[in-house]
């Protein structure tokens, strides 16, 4: 049996040589060339200062159930573009942004709204929302020791005291509230109204709901 499979396995081993050079070296170039704004890409790799706790790659979350596979922060390179220089304007603060979510693969969303079927909690996934787009992101600040400042509710709080609106807090968390938007307004996000933590890229608002996967390296 051996003496027949010999030849089969060095022929095998000789065509995956002949294969394998020249697939690496077009996906090295089409790395390069093809990132352009609409591209998804990893935040980590653009960026080592901003700070992560991806909740929905854990149970830490109002769904109660982990919904991606890693936790990684992708986002179309437009958006991790200006996410980058609200950030920088940050730091010149003494903060740096946390991220709680980023990019969600339509696929989750579907996942996410068979847990939680209501839209007051999980956008229908029929029509999609930004974070599909890869143009939101869910985010707080963190002083340089990790802290994060007093927003008044934790992240996916439902109720109106999540609402920027919101009359009854302490100025002091009106103020890191107001720090958050007025950064991200100056890189071009708006702010939505009933949740404090979520941005939207103002040039992210029209692109594709999108079902693209990233890798998770176990
Ligand atoms: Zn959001």
């Amino acid at each position: 049996m051996i003496s027949f499979f010999k030849p089969l396995l060095v022929f095998l081993f000789l065509v995956n040589l002949g294969n394998c050079y020249p697939q690496t070296a077009a996906n090295n170039s089409q790395l390069i060339v093809l990132v352009n704004d609409t591209t998804f890409v990893n935040l980590k790799d653009y960026s080592r200062d901003f700070v992560y706790d991806m909740k929905y790659a854990s149970e830490d979350n109002f769904l109660k159930s982990k919904v991606y596979d890693c936790a990684e922060c992708y986002l179309r390179y437009k958006t991790v573009k200006a996410l980058i220089l609200a950030n920088q304007r940050m730091m010149k603060k003494g903060y740096k942004i946390k991220l709680f979510d980023c990019y969600r693969p339509l696929d989750i969303q579907k996942r996410m709204w068979a847990i939680v079927p209501n839209p007051q909690y999980v956008a229908n996934p029929s029509k999609g929302s930004i974070h599909n787009r890869g143009g939101a992101v869910d985010i707080t600040l963190v002083d340089f020791d990790g802290k994060e400042l007093n927003m008044g509710t934790s992240f996916d709080f439902f109720g109106k005291e999540a609402s920027h609106d919101y009359p009854n807090f302490s100025k002091e968390i009106k103020n890191n509230r107001n720090l958050l938007r007025r950064i991200m307004a100056k890189e071009k996000f708006n702010s939505f109204d009933s949740e404090w933590w979520h941005y939207n890229l103002k040039a992210g608002l029209n692109d594709a709901v999108s079902n693209f996967k990233w890798e998770c390296n176990f």
